[in-house]
């Protein structure tokens, strides 16, 4: 019994530290910073060197691959991050958009109308509107506009000249000395993805010093934090809308050639066109539907479901998406050497996410969630409820301390004890009734040995 005490003891001692409850640091509201470095594609992380985001990593936890949604570009992933919705049911489809029936145009110079906002409500405006609660934001795409009529009570009109060092210093301000409190702040920085879209990926020797740089300002991050007493108590989150990917000019697909600009309208061009037909939209599709091989060409209707990228107004009655490092262009348009708004499931598109704080495991690594499921996880920490999302909870659980959850070792170690005690059990019966059922001859024959002893002391 002494084995088995043991077996017990060990079994179950792996999961208490996973029960932990919250400590006494979850006393005063806890507080959550969301930085995203654009464009930060996830392999980065393998194949070059980080030493202050590493440091970052081996104090939190790393999710080494988050799968974002389609289309990979930068407004509307963003939002997805903040909303836990994929695109068509938040309403933020693409950089360029247009809507049929209010004939509005949106695009990154023109994204102030709230109307394109409003589908969705994102968890800096839910957090302000807690009592005793407030939100900042430096300048994370949607936060400097009224949606439901609410910003955030700190923010920044957008303005891609103001420096990181401005946008930090307001920010740890604002979580420093502001009542109510700051519970929510969000950070975001052009880099490396504006470097990613110039030089291309694959170009090296230019993105190792362009991300030598945002390891840099990680460091400045990090050291800010500490001098001004936030570090310990703020839960930080590290991640990215997309990743990029190298293209061409020999991967080029030129719409000139396969339709008149008087046929069509178009909306946005490439890596994922969206053609609203002036023509019959038949005729237009089928005009499309063999103009390269290197593209897919689809009626809104038979978007693939995987997408989630139909339902919605803003997402016009034909799209293209082009594959993996391809341009669609036309005569005159310009080539980017890096590009990204291609397929979700190309790994090339995923960005990371890295997380510090007293609510995130110390050194635990993940391969992947989705980015939907970070708004869920950012409402629990937070203790805010969420709108209806497409995120999963389940997904991210391992990587709160205070969440119950079965990793792969964990589960073959119990799987393994359990097999272990029953078969204990099951020999120990099995000498039980081999005892029991021994002749009584025998047992009264020991007795009798042992009734010997004290005769012969
Ligand atoms: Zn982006």
């Amino acid at each position: 019994t002494f084995n088995m005490k043991l077996l017990v003891i060990l079994l179950f001692s792996g999961l208490i530290p996973a029960c932990r409850g919250s400590n006494s640091s979850y006393s005063l509201p806890p507080k959550l910073l969301l930085v995203s470095f654009d464009g930060f594609r996830a392999d980065y992380l393998q194949n070059y060197e980080f030493p202050h985001l590493q440091n970052f990593i081996k104090e939190g936890v790393l999710v080494e691959h988050v799968k974002n949604v389609f289309i990979t570009k930068t407004f509307p992933n963003h939002y997805s991050i903040v909303t836990g919705l994929y695109e068509e049911s938040h309403g933020i489809v693409a950089n360029s958009m247009y809507d049929v029936i209010t004939k509005k145009y949106f695009s990154d110079f023109n994204d102030r109308d709230p109307f394109w906002w409003n589908e969705a409500v994102p968890i800096w405006v839910t957090n302000e509107l807690q009592e005793n609660r407030s939100s900042a934001a430096a300048m994370w795409p949607g936060t400097d506009i009224p949606i439901h009529n609410t910003t955030p009570s700190y923010f920044m009109n957008y303005s891609s000249s103001v420096s990181f060092k401005e946008r930090l210093n307001n920010i740890t301000m604002w979580l420093s000395n502001s009542n109510p409190p700051v519970t929510f702040a969000a950070l975001y920085w052009e880099e490396p993805d504006a470097s990613g879209h110039k030089y291309g990926p694959e170009d090296k020797e230019n993105m190792r010093r362009v991300l030598k740089e945002i390891d840099d300002l990680i460091g400045d991050l990090v050291h800010k934090l500490k001098m001004l007493g936030l570090w310990e108590n703020l839960n930080v989150i590290i991640t990215s809308d997309h990743g990029m990917t190298q293209c061409s000019k020999e991967r080029l697909i030129n719409l000139d050639i396969c339709l008149n600009r008087s046929d069509y309208t178009l909306i946005d061009l490439t890596p994922v066109a969206a053609i609203l037909p002036k023509i019959n939209k038949t005729e237009v599709y089928n005009k499309l539907k063999n103009c390269s091989s290197h593209m897919n060409v689809y009626l809104k209707e038979d978007i693939p479901a995987r997408f989630h990228y139909q339902h919605n107004d803003r997402i016009q009655p034909i799209i293209l998406v082009a594959d993996e490092g391809w341009t669609i262009v036309l005569n005159n348009s310009s080539l980017k050497l890096g590009d990204h708004g291609y397929d979700n499931s190309l790994s090339s598109m995923h960005p990371f996410l890295a997380a510090h704080g007293p609510a995130f495991h110390k050194g635990y690594k993940q391969c992947t969630i989705d980015s939907v499921d970070i708004y869920p996880m950012m409402c629990h920490i937070l203790g805010l409820k969420p709108h209806p999302n497409n995120g999963t909870f389940g997904h991210i659980q391992c990587l709160l301390v205070d969440q119950w959850c079965i990793r792969l070792p964990e589960a073959i170690g119990i799987v393994f004890g359990v097999l272990l005690i029953l078969t204990i059990l099951t020999c120990l019966f099995i000498i039980m009734q081999n005892r029991l059922s021994a002749p009584q001859p025998f047992s009264r024959l020991q007795l009798q040995e042992d009734d010997d002893d004290p005769l012969i002391d």
